[in-house]
């Protein structure tokens, strides 16, 4: 396995969820064991540079990434998901979007002040997202670490969003 073997198991379906987006599918790198554990070990690997106190993953397809991130380093596994998802009491975090807004939320016992978060999803386009759950960690005070893809759409430029912090990605388009 390598990256180009990688990049073979992403499936490139246009046009979904609407017209003009080409949307990438992760499934054919799931179904591959190899290459999905190569995947995970290199996630870790970046991850584990910036000895984090705990893998923060985004819903959902980042949870399937930071779930075997966090268990294959034992380190605590904290999610962030879509409104109205969670059980318990909330914090949360707006963001825009190119029409209207959207919202991340957190248990409000999810970070520790002072704790270090290493964020990872399988994607960053325009980085809203996952700018808007680092944000969302601050107003807890707690830090980044880094934020870790598996997947950059660099021509959406979402890196600028996450400026202030160290981001790593595996696999460019
Ligand atoms: P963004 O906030 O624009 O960086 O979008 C990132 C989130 O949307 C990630 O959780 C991705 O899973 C999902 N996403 C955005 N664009 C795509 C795409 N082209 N293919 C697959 N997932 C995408």
């Amino acid at each position: 396995m390598n990256i180009a073997t990688l990049r073979e198991r992403i499936r490139d379906v246009p046009d979904f969820p609407k017209p003009g987006v080409v949307f990438k599918d992760i499934t054919p790198l799931l179904g591959d064991a190899a290459g999905f554990g190569w995947t995970v070990e290199r996630l870790a690997e970046r991850v584990t540079a910036y000895r984090p106190d705990a893998i923060v993953a985004i819903e959902s397809r980042g949870f399937i990434f930071g779930a075997a991130v966090a268990a294959k380093l034992a380190l605590p596994l904290q999610i962030v998901r879509k409104p109205g998802k969670l059980p318990y009491e909330t914090v949360g975090m707006a963001y825009e979007l190119e029409y209207g807004t959207d919202r991340v939320e957190a248990h409000a016992d999810a970070f520790a002040a002072g704790g270090r978060y290493a964020i990872i999803d399988d994607l960053i386009a325009t980085g809203g997202t996952a700018a808007a759950t680092a944000a969302l960690i601050e107003s807890q005070q707690a830090s980044v670490a880094c934020c870790v893809f598996v997947i950059e759409l660099s021509f959406l430029n979402g890196r600028d969003k996450l400026a202030r912090y160290s981001v790593e990605s595996l696999l460019r388009y």
